[in-house]
C-alpha cells in the first residue's frame, strides 16, 4: 500500500517537471518567434532544458525498474510460503528436534533435527507411528480433547538408547477461529546428562565396595582376635600383618580418591611450569626399579636430544610417570626389562613420552576400557598386587588438564607400550 502511493507522488513529481519544461520549450519558441532573444541563445537555452528533459527521462526509467524488481521479489517471497516460511526457517535453526500436530494427529512441521531424530519422511504421516511410547500419546492427547496449554514433560527414549524430555503444548493459531489447534512437541536431549547420573551412582557404590572389601575383612580378624584366637599368639601376629595390609589398602584407595577429585578441579588450569624430565624420568625409574626388584625388572631410561624440558605441572607429571612405571613393574613378566623413552615428535613443538614394557600384553577388548575407575583385565592379579583399579583413571585425567591423551598399544604375549604428548618447553 505504501509503496503503491509513494510510486504515484514519484510519478506525479516527475510529470510536474515534465510539465513545466515543456511550457519553457514553448515560450523559448515564441520569444524567438518574435525575435525577443537571437538564434544563437535560443539555440544554447534549447540545449539546456533538452539535457534537463533526457535527465528527467531517465530517472523516470531507473525508478520505474526499480519497482519492478520489488515487486517481482515480493511475489516470489510469497510463493515460498512468506512469513510462514520466515517461521520454518526460524524453527529449523533451533538445534532441538520441533514437531508440529494437527487435531488428526498428523505431522504437519519438522525442523530439522526432527527430520534427523525420527526420518526425512515424517512429515504428513501419523506421529504415532514414530513416537509409539504411551506417554507421549497421552499428552498429545491431553492438548486436544481436554484442552490443556501444557501437557507437561514426558520422558522418551528411542532405539539408539537417546533419551529426551519432551514438552508437549497446545498452539492456537492467530488467523482468527477458523485456523486449527496444533500441539507442539519440543525434545530435550538429556542422554549425556543421564549417562553422568549414572557414572556418579555407578562410582559411589563402586568406591563404597571397594572400601567394605578391606573393611569386613578388618572386622573379621577383630572379632577372631577377641574370640577364638584370643590366646593363640602365633595367629595373633599372622592377623594382625593381615590387618595392616588391608588397612594400607584403605588408605591408598582414599588416597587416590582425593587424588582424582583434586585433579578434577585443576582441571580447567593449564599447567604452565617448565620441568626437566631427564631428571624426572631418573628418579621415576629408581623408584619404579625398587617396587620390581623382587620380580627382577631391570628399568632403561633413554632421553633423546630436545626432548629433556616440558610444559607440565611438576607433581602430576610425577603421579604420571609413576603410575605408569610402577604398573609396568607390576604386571610385567618376571627378570624382564622396562624402557622409559623421551623423544622429540616430528612436528619438533611436542616431547613424547613412553613406557613399554615386556608383560602379558592387554587383549582389544579391555583397551578402550583400560582408563574408567576401578576397571580391571585381572581382578585377582590387580588386587593381589595391591591395586586400587584407579591408577589409569588419574594418569587418564591428569593428562586432560595437560590436553593430551594416553596412547596404549600392546600385543598379547609381547608386552605392552603406554605413550603420550606434552608441550616442549
Ligand atoms: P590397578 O591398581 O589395578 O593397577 P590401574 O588403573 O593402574 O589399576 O590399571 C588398570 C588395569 O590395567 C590393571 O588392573 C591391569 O589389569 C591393567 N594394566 C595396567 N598396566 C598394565 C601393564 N603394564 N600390563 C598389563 N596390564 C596392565
Amino acid at each position: 500500500m505504501k509503496s503503491k502511493k509513494l510510486e504515484t507522488t514519484g510519478i506525479q513529481a516527475l510529470l510536474s517537471e515534465r510539465t513545466i519544461i515543456i511550457v519553457l520549450l514553448a515560450l523559448l519558441a515564441f520569444f524567438w518567434s518574435i525575435q525577443l532573444i537571437d538564434t544563437l541563445a535560443a539555440l544554447l537555452i534549447f540545449g539546456t532544458i533538452a539535457g534537463l528533459l533526457v535527465r528527467l527521462e531517465f530517472k523516470r526509467h531507473r525508478m520505474s525498474l526499480r519497482m519492478r524488481i520489488a515487486e517481482t521479489k515480493k511475489l516470489e517471497f510469497n510463493k515460498r510460503g512468506g512469513i510462514k516460511s520466515v517461521r520454518a526457517n526460524t524453527l529449523n535453526a533451533v538445534p532441538l528436534p520441533i514437531l508440529i500436530i494437527g487435531e488428526d494427529h498428523r505431522i504437519s512441521f519438522a525442523n530439522h533435527s526432527a527430520l534427523d531424530l525420527l526420518g526425512s519422511d515424517i512429515v504428513g504421516n501419523d506421529v504415532y507411528i514414530y513416537l509409539r511410547q504411551s506417554k507421549i500419546v497421552d499428552a498429545i492427547e491431553k492438548v486436544f480433547e481436554d484442552g490443556k496449554k501444557h501437557a507437561g514433560v514426558v520422558r522418551y527414549t528411542n532405539k539408539q538408547k537417546r533419551s529426551f524430555d519432551v514438552t508437549v503444548a497446545r498452539v492456537s493459531g492467530t488467523g482468527g477461529e477458523d485456523v486449527p489447534t496444533q500441539a507442539m512437541a519440543f525434545f530435550y536431549e538429556i542422554t549425556s546428562m543421564l549417562q553422568t547420573e549414572q557414572m556418579r551412582v555407578d562410582f559411589v557404590a563402586n568406591a563404597s565396595h571397594e572400601l567394605r572389601t578391606p573393611l569386613s575383612s578388618l572386622i573379621g580378624f577383630i572379632e577372631t582376635l577377641q574370640g577364638p584366637a584370643k590366646d593363640d599368639v602365633p595367629a595373633r601376629d599372622r592377623f594382625l600383618g593381615i590387618m595392616q595390609s588391608e588397612a594400607e589398602r584403605m588408605v591408598r584407595l582414599i588416597d587416590d580418591l582425593l587424588s582424582l577429585s583434586k585433579i578434577e578441579m585443576s582441571r580447567h588450569q593449564a599447567p604452565d611450569t617448565q620441568v626437566n624430565v631427564e631428571t624426572m624420568v631418573q628418579s621415576v625409574a629408581l623408584t619404579a626399579q625398587s617396587a620390581g626388584k623382587e620380580r627382577g625388572i631391570d628399568f632403561k631410561v633413554k632421553i633423546a636430544k630436545g626432548a629433556t624440558r616440558v610444559i607440565a605441572d611438576p607433581d602430576q607429571l610425577m603421579q604420571v610417570l609413576l603410575n605408569l612405571a610402577v604398573n609396568a613393574a607390576k604386571y610385567a613378566d618376571r627378570d624382564s626389562t622396562v624402557h622409559i623413552s623421551a623423544d622429540l615428535v616430528k612436528n619438533k613443538k611436542h616431547v613424547q613420552l613412553s613406557i613399554q614394557d615386556e608383560g602379558p600384553g592387554i587383549s582389544n577388548e579391555h583397551l578402550a576400557r583400560l582408563t574408567e575407575r576401578f576397571y580391571r583385565v585381572d581382578n585377582a592379579r590387580s588386587r593381589k598386587m595391591g591395586g586400587t583399579g584407579l591408577g589409569l583413571a588419574i594418569v587418564k585425567h591428569i593428562l586432560l588438564r595437560h590436553d593430551s591423551v594416553l596412547d596404549v598399544t600392546s600385543k598379547v604375549g609381547s608386552g605392552t607400550t603406554f605413550s603420550f604428548k606434552l608441550l616442549r618447553a
